[in-house]
């Protein structure tokens, strides 16, 4: 019998097997589709350690109205998706007061703070070092009025141990030449990115399965359960798998499988949209965040992706690729000179919880069951250390993070 079975082969299912596997076990993934082809598939790239500012904060309660009644604005919901929405909602509301934001961020940097040592890790026994950019990333905003909205946010990363400078807008170009209309920033020199999320996702799987590890292309359907366990696993073809343990990291589909254990879990799809530029016309040095509209510019490979927004549709809504528009039509005032010919959109779910952080435990309803999903934002950024904390849960080890702010139960 297999010792861990995965659900899922997004970047966190993938990062999982690999360190199960590096700690001796046997570990088969399961998924429907190929290897980090969905959300994990047309990220940013990246890898945003210094990001421990919640989304829900006191200063985003008071902007939702605004950003809801433009049409194309940072964020969206489906009207007709509202009522399935309350109880997300209703947490994220209660999770925007100032003490649980700062409890949050708390958290948040615990997990961030170990995000680059792991990575680095797993880049290096994959052989993948040079998957690597380590260039920062420049935050900047439009006006000195949208800079002074944003300081919350920037007071609570200083106080979070967070490096950040001050940038005026000579310093902007010096950094970044192609940008305009920009008042003032902040560069942060820890961030960095990887070249290509797809692309290293891919190369992960492959590393997995040259290394013992196996991939099968089924969906899961049924857990089946007997007493304070789970027995086996149903796939749509009908066939049935046993293993020791099961992690559960099918990113937004991880929510119908909890349910099935009668597990609760607040978690909705915030729809994330980008256009990927195939021939730019010009380089950014580094991850450029636009910090009044809330979207992002990133170097993948040879292209240039801009991404951002946040829909609430439900995970069946058909793309509304408008958004992906928007985002270019937003891009081309800051970077003019943009070549936007050829240009391919793309949307995906990022599995987002209300507290922005992500589910990372043992199931509190059966004893052979493990989470790893809800990374919202910053997936990518939490998949070696999520994993190293699955191996370390998976081994009933102590995790070296307190991981109480990330159980499951948090929902009850
Ligand atoms: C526009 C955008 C930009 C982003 N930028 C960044 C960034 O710069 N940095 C960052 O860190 N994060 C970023 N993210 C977030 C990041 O992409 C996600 O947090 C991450 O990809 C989630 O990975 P995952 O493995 O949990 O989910 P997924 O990649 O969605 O993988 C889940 C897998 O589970 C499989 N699955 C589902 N149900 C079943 C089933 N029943 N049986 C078998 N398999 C199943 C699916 O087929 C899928 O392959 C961004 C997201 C978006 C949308």
């Amino acid at each position: 019998m297999t010792d861990c079975l995965v659900v899922g082969a997004g970047i966190i299912g993938i990062a999982c097997g690999l360190e199960l596997l590096k700690r001796g076990k046997s570990v088969l993934i399961l998924d429907e589709n190929p290897p980090g082809s969905m959300t994990s598939a047309g990220n940013a790239g990246g890898l945003g350690i210094t990001e421990v500012m919640p989304i829900a904060s006191p200063g985003v309660t008071w902007r939702v109205p605004g950003w809801l009644f433009d049409p194309y604005g940072p964020l969206a919901i489906k009207w007709s998706h509202l009522p399935g929405m309350i109880p997300w909602l209703w947490h994220f509301h209660r999770q925007s007061s100032f003490a649980n934001m700062t409890a949050n961020a708390t958290a948040l940097s615990e997990l961030l703070s170990a995000c680059m040592g792991d990575t680095r890790a797993l880049l290096k026994q994959t052989g993948l070092s040079h998957a690597l950019t380590e260039n920062g990333a420049l935050t900047v905003f439009p006006s000195a009025a949208s800079f002074d909205r944003n300081q919350l946010e920037w007071r609570v990363k200083k106080e979070n141990g967070i490096e950040a400078t001050r940038v005026d807008s000579l310093a902007v170009h010096d950094l970044e030449p192609n940008l305009r209309n920009v008042h003032s920033g902040w560069f942060t020199p820890a961030w960095c990115n990887v070249r290509d999320p797809l692309a290293l996702a891919t190369s992960l799987a492959d590393f997995f399965l040259s290394s013992g590890g196996l991939i099968r292309r089924e969906k899961v359907v049924k857990l089946e359960r007997d007493q304070n366990q789970i027995r086996s696993l149903l796939t749509a073809n009908g066939t049935e798998y046993q293993a020791g343990q099961y992690v559960i990291a099918a990113g937004i589909w991880s929510k119908s499988l909890c349910h099935q254990l009668g597990e609760k879990v607040i978690i909705e799809s915030e729809r994330g949209y980008n256009t990927t530029l195939p021939d730019p016309g010009l380089e950014i040095g580094r991850e450029i965040i636009f910090g009044e509209e809330k979207f992002v510019a990133s170097t993948i490979g040879s292209k240039l992706r801009i991404g951002g927004a946040a829909e609430f549709a439900g995970i069946d809504t058909p793309p509304n690729y408008k958004r992906s528009d928007r985002l270019l039509s937003i891009a081309l005032r800051y970077l003019p000179e943009l070549n936007s010919k050829g240009r391919e959109n793309w949307m995906g779910h990022r599995p987002s919880t209300p507290d922005s952080l992500p589910v990372i435990c043992a199931s509190s309803k059966v004893n052979n069951v493990l989470y790893a999903f809800g990374h919202g934002h910053l997936g990518l950024t939490m998949a070696a250390t999520t994993a190293r904390l699955i191996a370390n849960l998976s081994n009933a080890e102590s995790a070296s993070i307190n991981l109480r702010p990330c159980h499951i139960d948090r929902f009850n």
